[in-house]
Formats: structure tokens, C-alpha cells, sequence
């Protein structure tokens, strides 16, 4: 492929505009086939779509895992046990439990 001929498919800047539709499957047809073009014959968006993608992936990847709760629950356990949050802190404290008062 010419040097020429990806950057007549698109500009780099719109090739980089229409990332984000394409990686959400929203560029039509003709469209992905021309930014496809573009990504083929210059190494700097194909880098950059690249580093787009993986950050998109990483985000998807924390969004549907996130850190599970018994994590949270070992650590302020572990917490209780060495003395460094108390039983009666209010943020961990059940509610019910009724403080006798008279
Ligand atoms: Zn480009």
C-alpha cells in the first residue's frame, strides 16, 4: 500500500474520532473499512488504537469484577483482631444492637 492512500481514506484526526464508535460496534460498514485503511498504513494511530483499546479492556474488565466483598470483610476482621478498629466503631457496629440505658 502507497504511503499516500491511508491518509485519503481519512485523516488522522478523524480516523482517531471514529475510535470510539468502532470499538462499540457503531461505525457503519463503509466506515470501518476506511478506518481500517487508515489503521493499516499509519503506525501512529494503530499505536494509539492499541493503547485505546487495552485502557477501554481494562475498564470493562474492573466494571464487571469488582473487588469482591470478603475482601473488604477479611481486612476490617483482620483489623478487629490487632486492635486497630474497635467493635464498637460506628461505621462497622450492627445497628441492632440495642445499648441498654437507665
Ligand atoms: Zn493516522
Amino acid at each position: 500500500m502507497s504511503g499516500w492512500f491511508y491518509k485519503v481514506a481519512y485523516p488522522c484526526e478523524q480516523a482517531r474520532e471514529f475510535m470510539y464508535d468502532y470499538l462499540d460496534g457503531q461505525l457503519p460498514m463503509f466506515k470501518q473499512f476506511r478506518f481500517q485503511i487508515h489503521l493499516n498504513g499509519c503506525t501512529e494511530c494503530r499505536e494509539y488504537y492499541l493503547l485505546y483499546k487495552k485502557a477501554a479492556h481494562a475498564y470493562e474488565f474492573r466494571k464487571e469484577n469488582p473487588p469482591p466483598s470478603e475482601f473488604l470483610e477479611h481486612t476490617l476482621d483482620f483489623l478487629r483482631k490487632e486492635g486497630i478498629v474497635g467493635d464498637d466503631d460506628p461505621a462497622t457496629a450492627p445497628e441492632s444492637n440495642p445499648v441498654v440505658q437507665s
